[in-house]
């Protein structure tokens, strides 16, 4: 939560506290809190036309969340403002309920209430009430003498016959002449030891349910507590702890207070349980009393018993309950409604924008090739960009996309391996593999002839010697290139989940092809440099020329006796090995001179053709091979032709249907609300 909006709800919540604590003040302060008399003493009927005014204006606030629960917008993650009644079983929560409504709910020993129950109270001005049920989709009618049945029967019906529980809802709307707009929620409840024929885990599978209404921070906790326990004891007091430390938002009310009189006013001044809303403790109907003997008995035990009337009147009596509750419900739904609206817009918005980003549902095989081509378009132009521009606005982030500079990276690299694995100037023997190969291809022939297949042997070896390091550095080029075109393409078919594999299958062959061809020229260019030796470069000859100015020095360090000497390009070289072979020595120098004025020829061309030639084809790849293998791929007779884009991906139609869905009643939601908003600034006025 953010800290302004924490500020936010703790001003609300003590706003909240002020107003329960001082139930008759005027709060004209709050939009929606409308001020009060207190009719606590005051028998139902005769409360009706004041109820009627203020129930009037609080209504289609009320009205506008319960539609909001109808429509299950909790599904789309969006709380909504919730009194959740807890309490351990046989607390008294039906009854508390059913002495609110002035009904008769299931009551009774073992878990009654199964599903979440909630309650919709209204008021109507007709003398005789009006009840229905809400669950699985049906309304169902009912009255007051057999609503206990129906509950029992609608509850069967979603959570089975036994005594298993369920998380699904049953809504009862009461409508009947002077009872306070309210909804609240029934929850089962907590057992700590199953009872026979309740699964093992009840106790988790209630307290899940339980925790599932009361951990939103817009959930106000009315804990039902027995007169006739010891407070800290309750578990239902643990579990709203848990999510309401400070207990800004639960509010107590103590049942069975004519079973436990004794010590019930010093209980709640203590406070021992940390209740920030309250406590007001009530006398429910008992055996088969009538809701009007029960508020008549109720008010004259709080009025005459010895230690009951001692306890302020603000805090007895099921009409001070209701009072507090109605209030309650109308400052948390003024203080959600605003971020609800908020919530539902940017969820709505987020769904739309989804939504958009989908594929187009393609249903003609135009349509369908629209798409083909736009797929093909934007990877040609990704791929223009990246491999053969060196633009990458598309990927800033990402370096590994930046093919231009990468590719020149590896071709730096390639170049310096090659130089590196064939020193030139190596120092070591010096001159002996030229004397080698001129004694073995010595003919019988005039001697002062440099043999040329002397020169081509050693020229040949050479070349063996590098010869990896071009395959190896071609195979790494694709292998970048490969992950990239594969990227780009499925890129830009990741909207068409049905031509993925085809566009994928295309990339790769297009690459596996690149790749061959590259091999084979790669190949030829070594075999080439291998089998003759020719260069127009004038640079050859001068470096040779070079070269063998340090010839006269050479033969001079034999005539002195040194045994080194200073050689053009190679340094001080030891020359003592070269002693035992007169005849050749000159010759050898001169034809390893050549060599080396050559070799640098070679290195050269090959760096150059290679990088020409993969050039050339990442040309092609673009302009031509891309199209060429994709429409192959797809329009080909093992494509599936074209048709294929038309058949929807299931996780696409799924997502589609979902979001639909969502974004319908988000909509509904939304119109919902604008009425209401209306409505809240009326009521300002
Ligand atoms: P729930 O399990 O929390 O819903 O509890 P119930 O509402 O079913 O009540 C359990 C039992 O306590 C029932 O037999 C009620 O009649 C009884 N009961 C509830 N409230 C009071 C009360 O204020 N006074 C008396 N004497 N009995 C009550
Ligand atoms: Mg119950």
């Amino acid at each position: 939560m953010r800290g302004s909006s924490r500020k936010r709800v703790k001003q609300d919540n003590n706003k909240l506290k002020q107003i329960v604590a001082k139930p008759d003040q005027e709060t004209n302060n709050m939009p929606l809190v409308i001020s009060e008399v207190d009719e606590s003493a005051v028998p139902l009927s005769s409360y009706a036309p004041i109820v009627s005014s203020y129930n009037e204006r609080i209504r289609p606030l009320l009205d506008a969340v319960d539609k909001l629960r109808n429509l299950k917008v909790m599904q789309e993650g969006i709380q909504l403002p919730t009194i959740v009644v807890v309490g351990d079983q046989s607390s008294g929560k039906s009854s508390v309920l059913e002495s609110l409504a002035g009904i008769s709910l299931p009551r009774g020993q073992g878990i009654c209430t199964r599903v979440p129950l909630i309650m919709r109270l209204h008021h109507h001005s007709k003398p005789e009430s009006e009840l229905h049920l809400e669950y699985c989709g049906k309304v169902v009618s009912t009255d007051e003498i057999n609503i206990a049945e129906a509950i029992n029967m609608a509850t069967a019906e979603i959570a089975g016959n036994g005594k298993g529980i369920s998380h699904t809802p049953l809504t009862l709307v009461v409508k009947k002449n002077g009872v306070r707009d309210l909804t609240m929620v029934d929850l089962p409840g907590i057992t700590r030891v199953p009872v026979h024929g309740q699964p093992e885990n009840i106790y988790e599978q209630i307290s899940d349910i339980i925790m599932e209404f009361i951990k939103p921070e817009e959930s106000i906790i009315l804990n039902v507590l027995s007169a006739t326990v010891d407070f800290p004891t309750c578990e239902s007091i643990r579990m709203s702890q848990s999510v309401d430390r400070t207990g800004d938002r639960t509010l107590a009310v103590v049942t069975k207070s004519d079973k436990a009189p004794e010590g019930l006013r010093e209980k709640v001044m203590a406070d021992d349980v940390n209740i920030g809303l309250g406590y007001v403790c009530v006398r429910n109907r008992v055996g088969d009393e009538s809701y009007d003997e029960a508020r008549m008995a109720e008010s004259m035990l709080f009025e005459s018993h010895p230690l009951l009337s001692k306890i302020d009147k603000s805090m007895v009596s099921v009409p001070v309950l209701a009072r507090k509750l109605v209030q309650i419900q109308a400052t948390i739904i003024s203080k959600c409604l605003p971020d609800i609206v908020r919530k539902i817009n940017s969820k709505l918005n987020g769904n739309v924008l989804e939504l958009n980003k989908l594929p187009q549902k393609l249903s003609t095989v135009a349509e369908a090739l629209t798409a083909f081509m736009r797929i093909l378009g934007l990877s040609k132009e990704s791929l223009r960009k990246l491999l053969l521009r060196g633009e990458f606005d598309e990927y800033p982030e990402s370096k590994s996309m930046h093919c231009t500079a990468r590719l020149a990276e590896m071709l730096n690299k390639f170049s310096q391996e090659l130089k590196n694995s064939s020193p030139n100037n190596s120092c070591e023997n010096f001159l002996l593999d030229e004397i080698f190969v001129l004694e073995e291809t010595k003919s019988v022939a005039l001697p002062n002839f440099l043999p040329r297949s002397a020169f081509l042997s050693l020229l040949q070896h050479k070349v063996n010697t590098v010869s990896e390091i071009p395959v190896n550095f071609v195979a790494e080029v694709w292998n970048y290139i490969e992950t990239v075109v594969v990227k780009i393409m499925m890129h830009h078919c990741e909207n068409y989940p049905q031509v993925q594999s085809s566009i994928k299958r295309a990339a790769l062959n297009l690459i596996s092809k690149m790749k061959d061809l590259s091999k084979y020229r790669v190949m030829e260019i070594i075999e080439m440099e291998g089998i003759a030796d020719y260069t127009c470069d004038p640079e050859y000859m001068a470096m040779w020329s070079k070269l063998m100015m340090s010839c006269e020095a050479f033969k001079k360090a034999f005539d002195s006796d040194s045994s080194i000497a200073n050689i053009e390009g190679f340094g001080e070289i030891d020359i003592g090995h070269l002693r035992g072979y007169p005849g050749v020595r000159d010759e050898a120098f001169d034809l390893k001179m050549r060599l080396t004025a050559y070799w640098d020829i070679v290195l050269k061309r090959m760096v150059d053709s290679i990088v020409l030639h993969l050039l050339l084809l990442l040309k092609k790849l673009v302009n031509q091979g891309v199209e060429e293998e994709a429409v192959d791929e797809v329009l080909g007779p093992q494509g599936g032709g074209i048709e294929r884009l038309m058949d929807e991906s299931p996780s696409v139609a799924i997502k589609r249907a979902r979001l639909n869905q969502s974004i319908g009643l988000l909509k509904e939601s939304r119109d919902v609300l604008a009425k209401i908003i209306d409505r809240i600034a009326l009521v300002d006025d």
